[in-house]
């Protein structure tokens, strides 16, 4: 009979079928392109989130058509797109950006791109987006009730830390020496609980991008002379020596905010305290480059395992050596300074050697690179 087709095309044809449904059913926004990036397929769930008509966006140019924002509100460049990662290397991408909708409002999206390769060779791309709206707002919450409650937290334990000192310098009568024992632990512990506070405070800042920046004009020296001071306490504790040079004949002016460099340096120094040895000695270096200041932090201390080196920026990484010597810390220290290093568009690294010491260094751009990357991104 005429009607009946031969049964290789009739084959195919259920495939096609079941390829439609199958993409059709994904229960999120899910878009193919051939191997030149133009749209040949959008499911409705990505035509819902975008707000297009199938007929408004097949056969356009993916990259063009719908276009992707980051955090700051500046298009995605080409190169930094998933789609395109996922061409060039043949492997899948995936991605946090924002897309703008038709009607010009942005969404937070995840985006996973799967090139589809045959022999090799990428014939097109499936992406699948899904729209973490409430996944920003819940992170959105969370950032909001630790600020709020550290800040709670801040009241009653200034009131501790007030009355503990004037019980200890006998404000309030005779305190026996057993008494003043336990007050300056007290104290301690207060402090220590204070600075856990900003660690919090400032981390919920850097990650929520509400962080506020007050650039002025200041050499970096100025601001490790007064954590050396601030921490001179602790070091002699320990009876370790604290230097600080100038290396080199460079400028090391450099326009930044002054708490936050100081919040960094402190918390560099304060970790080289904490993990030398009793007479250790710690170098700080400040080197005016052409177009950065480099600090360095050097001690000759405990040391980080080799094993250990790419943890040493994540969030709550301890590691082994140190957690059995010394029990007070959380490992979010070097977390948040590079997260406000990355704000004030330095760098940091460091080299270590277990029993030897360890060494962390870090940039602060010079006012002329901030300006060549105004520049840059303006050109975007
Ligand atoms: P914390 O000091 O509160 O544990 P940090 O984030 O500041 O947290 O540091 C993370 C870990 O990196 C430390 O626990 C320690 O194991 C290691 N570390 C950091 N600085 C040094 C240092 N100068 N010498 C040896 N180990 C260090």
């Amino acid at each position: 009979m005429a009607d009946i087709l031969p049964a290789s095309i009739q084959h195919a044809q259920e495939q096609r079928a079941q390829a439609e449904a199958l993409f059709n059913s994904i229960g999120e926004g899910a878009i193919a392109t051939d191997e030149f990036g133009r749209i040949t397929r959008i499911n409705p769930i990505a035509l819902g989130m975008l707000g297009y008509k199938e007929r408004e966006l097949l056969g356009e140019w993916f990259p063009k058509k719908i276009v992707a924002l980051t955090d700051q509100d500046t298009p995605v460049n080409l190169i930094d797109r998933p789609i395109t990662k996922a061409f060039l290397t043949g492997k899948s991408a995936t991605e946090k950006m924002f897309y703008r909708k038709k009607d010009g409002t942005v969404l937070p999206v995840i985006i996973t791109v799967s090139p589809i390769l045959l022999a090799d060779r990428p014939i097109g791309a499936i992406e699948v987006f899904r729209d973490i709206t409430l996944e920003e707002e819940v992170d959105r919450m969370k950032s909001e009730f630790i600020s709020l409650a550290s800040h709670q937290l801040r009241t009653p334990l200034s009131a501790i830390k007030t009355y503990s000192h004037m019980l200890v310098d006998g404000y309030m009568g005779e305190v026996t020496p057993a008494q003043k024992k336990s007050l300056r632990t007290i104290i301690t512990a207060t402090n220590r609980m204070n600075e856990l506070i900003s660690t919090l405070l400032n981390i919920t800042r850097i990650e929520s991008g509400t962080i506020n920046i007050v650039p002025k004009t200041l050499k970096i020296e100025r601001a490790c002379e007064e954590v050396i001071k601030e921490l001179s306490l602790a070091a002699a504790d320990k009876e370790i020596s604290m230097t600080l040079s100038q290396k080199g004949r460079g400028t090391t002016t450099v326009k930044t905010d002054n708490l936050i460099l100081k919040e960094i340096i402190s918390n560099l120094v304060s970790n080289a305290i904490k993990y030398t040895n009793e007479g250790g000695a710690i170098r700080i270096e400040v080197q005016g480059r052409p177009r950065d200041v480099l600090v360095a932090i050097h001690d000759n201390g405990w040391g980080i395992p080799k094993a250990s080196h790419d943890q040493v920026f994540s969030k709550f990484f301890r590691a082994q050596n140190t957690v059995k010597r010394e029990t007070t810390g959380t490992g979010l220290g070097l977390y948040l300074v590079k997260g406000l290093l990355e704000r004030l568009n330095g760098e940091i690294w460091f080299e270590s050697a277990e029993g030897k010491g360890t060494s962390f260094y870090f940039t602060l751009p010079k006012e002329r690179r901030n300006t060549a990357a105004r520049a840059a991104s303006s050109q975007k």
